[in-house]
């Protein structure tokens, strides 16, 4: 139904777009937004044009994420991404004025998104980053749906209560053929400063062990990291405050095979 409604037609936006990654997660609070920041950073580190769209419907975290004003502007009636440490950033936090909040139900998400990358000045990008919603239902479908050519991140903390839901969501992203390019286990393990030897907080090896059932490959492996946790509340994320850093060299890694 939501194909008929909305065929896959490319979108004019994003023409010079080269390459989409969405990343999503099975449920909230396993640091996608996090991972979505960063990883665009990382992107941008490595030297490619790299823009970010928040498309989270439930919260959209990317304006606290990296202290950018909850607005936007226009010229010549096209939406203008807000520049931020060299990356070009639009999120859904950043509508309120063009949209009500009714609007973020069923197909009008997908209309929305859309809209969002047809009007939105993108200009030429080797990446843009899509922060998805979270979650196994309709909403996190229909965003990822309104962008077909994206592929998908799934990232996944070792519990298994996260790998359950991630699970749920790989089987649906795959029913509705949408192509999922690998996992990335968050909070995997914590370094103490005393000791070199990480501690793994929330168990081992849900990301390999996902990885196996699903076939997917773990493309990376991140700490639980107190700078990257406050990076997200500063609005200095940790690849900007420190890009060399253990945790940094993760998201650099997983860039690059993206
Ligand atoms: P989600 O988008 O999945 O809801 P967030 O990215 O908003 O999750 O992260 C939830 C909270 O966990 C935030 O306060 C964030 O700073 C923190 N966080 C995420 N990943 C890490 C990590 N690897 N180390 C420390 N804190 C993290």
């Amino acid at each position: 139904e939501l194909q008929r409604l909305f065929p896959r037609v490319p979108l004019k936006g994003i023409e010079k777009v080269r390459h989409i990654v969405a990343v999503a997660s099975g449920k909230g609070g396993v640091g996608k937004t996090t991972v979505a920041v960063n990883l665009a950073l990382a992107f941008s580190r490595n030297g490619l044009r790299t823009g970010l769209l928040d498309a989270d419907v439930y919260g959209p975290s990317v304006p606290l994420m990296l202290a950018l004003p909850e607005s936007l502007e226009e010229e010549a009636g096209m939406i203008l991404p807000r520049e931020k440490f060299g990356l070009r950033v639009v999120s859904l936090g950043m509508t309120a004025g063009e949209t009500d909040a009714f609007i973020w139900r069923g197909p009008l998400v997908s209309k929305m998104i859309r809209h969002l990358l047809e009007r939105v000045q993108w200009g030429e990008l080797d990446y843009l980053v899509i922060d998805l919603p979270p979650g196994t239902g309709d909403p996190s479908i229909t965003v990822a749906q309104a962008i077909p050519q994206a592929s998908i991140l799934m990232v996944t903390t070792p519990q298994e209560v996260s790998l359950i839901d991630v699970r749920r969501s790989v089987t649906l992203f795959q029913k509705h053929r949408l192509r999922i390019a690998g996992l990335v286990e968050n909070m995997s393990y914590f370094r103490c400063g005393h000791s070199s030897q990480p501690i793994e907080i929330f168990g081992h090896g849900g990301g390999e062990k996902l990885s196996r059932e699903t076939g997917l490959p773990l493309l990376g492996a991140i700490p639980f990291d107190l700078e990257l946790g406050r990076g997200g509340d500063n609005g200095v994320p940790l690849l900007v405050s420190a890009p060399d850093s253990e945790t940094s060299r993760v998201f650099l890694q997983v860039a690059r095979e993206l």
